[in-house]
C-alpha cells in the first residue's frame, strides 16, 4: 500500500469511527430523551389517576346515603362521608364488615348478596336503643334500607360490592304516626256507628216505629251519634287540611284579635252562663293587630277555651284569654284554674286522639280527642310554638308564641 492510500484509509478509518461516535452519542440523547419522556408520562397519568379518584371519593362522599365499597373476602375497600359519620371515628377501610356492621341483622342482607352475588334490597327496622354499630344508643325506632350489588363479575373471583345503606327512620315514623292515625280513627268512629247500628236494629227488627215516643228517642240518639261522627271527621280533615303543608291553606291577613276573643267568648256564651265561669280578657293594647288566618285563630281559641269549660264543670271556674306584644312576636294564652293535666300526661296532650281519661267524669265523652292536635298544627302552620304548663287545681296554662311576621 502507498503512503497515501495509507494515509487515506487511515483518515477513512478515523472518519467512520467518528461517524459512529458521533451516532452513537446521539442515540444515547435520544434514549435518554425518551426515558425523561416516558417517565414524565408515567407520573402525568399517575396525577390523573390520582385526581380522577379524588374526584370519584368527592362525588361519593357528597352522597347523603353511606356508600360502601367491599371486596370478595368481605373486607371495606372504600367507605364515603356519609358512612363514616354514620359509623362514628372509626377506621373501616380494610376492616372485615362482619366488625363493623355488628347487628347480624344489617349484615345478613350483605352478606348474602357477597355469597350469592345476586343483589338484595333489604329494609331493617331495628328495635329501640339499637344503633349500626349494635352500641347502645337512644334514638328511638331506627330504620335502615340497605341496598348491595355486584358491581362486576370479574373471571378472577375478586368481585367488588357496592353498598348502599339509607336511613330511612324519619319516613318509618311518619309511617307509623300514620298507620296510629287510621287505626285511631278506624276506633274512634267505629263506636258510634255501632251505637247507630244498634238502635237501627232496634227500630226496625223490633218494630218500634210503631211507638213514636220510643223511635223518636232512639232517633234523637243516633242523631247526637251520627254528629259525632260528622265533627270527627271535619276535625281529621281540617288535620289533613294544615298538615298538607299547601301554601293556599292559610289565608294570612292582618286582623284585630280582639275581635277574634270576642267571636268565641259569644259562641260559648251559653256554656259560659250555664255553668257560670269568670272569663277575663287580658289586653294592655286592646287594638292589638295579629298577622295570620282569623279563622284558624279563631278555632284554636275556640278549642282552648271549650277544653277549659268542658273540663271543668264546677262553679268558680275562671278563664283568662290573654294576648300581648313584645319586640319579635305576640304572645297568647289561655288560663283556666281547673282540675289540670298530670304531668305524665303533658308531654302527649298534643297528639291526636289523646285523652285524660281519668278527667272523663261524663258518663261518654264529649270531645274528638282531636282538638288540641289542631291547635297545635294551626299554631306551627304560622310558624309558632305552643307550650303547656299545669299545676292540677291552681292553673293550666296554654302559651303560644307567634313571630310578628308569619312564614
Ligand atoms: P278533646 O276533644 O277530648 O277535648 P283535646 O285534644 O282538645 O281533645 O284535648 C285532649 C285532652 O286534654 C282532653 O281530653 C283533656 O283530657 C285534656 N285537656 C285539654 N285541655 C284541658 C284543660 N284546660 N284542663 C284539663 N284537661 C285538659
Amino acid at each position: 500500500m502507498t503512503p497515501v492510500i495509507e494515509i487515506i484509509a487511515t483518515f477513512a478509518v478515523i472518519a467512520a469511527l467518528t461517524a459512529l461516535a458521533i451516532t452513537l452519542y446521539r442515540n444515547r440523547g435520544t434514549r435518554k430523551q425518551s426515558e425523561a419522556e416516558v417517565n414524565a408520562w408515567k407520573l402525568r397519568l399517575e396525577q390523573d389517576l390520582q385526581k380522577a379518584k379524588e374526584e370519584r371519593h368527592n362525588l361519593l362522599d357528597a352522597l347523603g346515603d353511606a356508600f360502601l365499597l367491599v371486596d370478595s373476602a368481605a373486607n371495606i375497600q372504600f367507605a364515603n362521608e356519609a358512612a363514616r359519620s354514620l359509623f362514628g371515628a372509626r377506621e373501616l377501610v380494610n376492616r372485615p364488615i362482619r366488625e363493623t356492621l355488628l347487628d347480624p341483622r344489617l349484615a345478613e342482607a350483605l352478606l348474602r348478596c357477597l355469597e350469592t352475588g345476586e343483589p338484595v334490597q333489604s329494609r331493617v327496622v331495628l328495635p329501640q336503643q339499637t344503633s349500626l354499630r349494635g352500641d347502645q344508643e337512644n334514638r328511638g325506632v331506627n330504620a335502615w334500607i340497605i341496598d348491595a350489588a355486584q358491581l362486576a363479575n370479574p373471571s378472577d373471583g375478586n368481585s367488588i360490592t357496592r353498598v348502599i345503606i339509607r336511613d330511612v327512620t324519619a319516613e318509618h315514623q311518619i309511617e307509623q304516626v300514620r298507620k296510629d292515625f287510621v287505626a285511631n280513627a278506624s276506633h274512634e268512629l267505629r263506636t258510634p256507628l255501632a251505637i247507630i247500628n244498634g238502635y237501627l236494629e232496634n227500630l226496625l227488627d223490633d218494630d218500634m216505629l210503631t211507638e213514636p215516643n220510643v223511635a223518636r228517642h232512639f232517633l234523637t240518639i243516633m242523631r247526637k251519634h251520627a254528629d259525632r261522627i260528622s265533627h270527627i271527621v271535619e276535625d281529621m280533615l281540617v288535620i289533613s287540611r294544615l298538615e298538607s303543608g299547601e301554601a293556599n291553606t292559610l289565608k294570612i291577613e292582618p286582623f284585630r284579635f280582639r275581635s277574634c276573643i270576642k267571636d268565641v267568648i259569644e259562641r260559648l256564651e251559653s256554656v259560659i252562663r250555664t255553668q257560670n265561669a269568670d272569663v277575663v280578657v287580658i289586653m294592655k293594647n286592646p287594638e292589638l293587630i295579629v298577622k295570620g288566618d282569623r279563622f284558624y285563630w279563631t278555632q284554636v281559641l275556640f278549642n282552648l277555651v271549650e277544653n277549659a269549660l268542658k273540663q271543668n264543670p264546677h262553679p268558680d271556674l275562671r278563664i283568662e284569654i290573654g294576648c300581648e306584644n313584645d319586640d319579635d312576636s305576640t304572645h297568647i294564652w289561655v288560663t283556666d284554674n281547673g282540675v289540670g293535666i298530670p304531668s305524665a300526661d303533658l308531654t302527649h296532650i298534643f297528639r291526636r286522639f289523646f285523652r285524660v281519661e281519668k278527667h272523663h267524669s261524663q258518663q261518654e265523652i264529649k270531645g274528638t280527642g282531636l282538638g288540641l292536635s289542631i291547635v297545635k298544627r294551626a299554631v306551627e302552620a304560622h310558624g309558632g310554638t305552643i307550650q303547656v304548663s299545669s299545676t292540677p287545681g291552681s292553673e293550666t296554662k296554654f302559651s303560644i308564641k307567634l313571630p310578628l311576621t308569619p312564614n
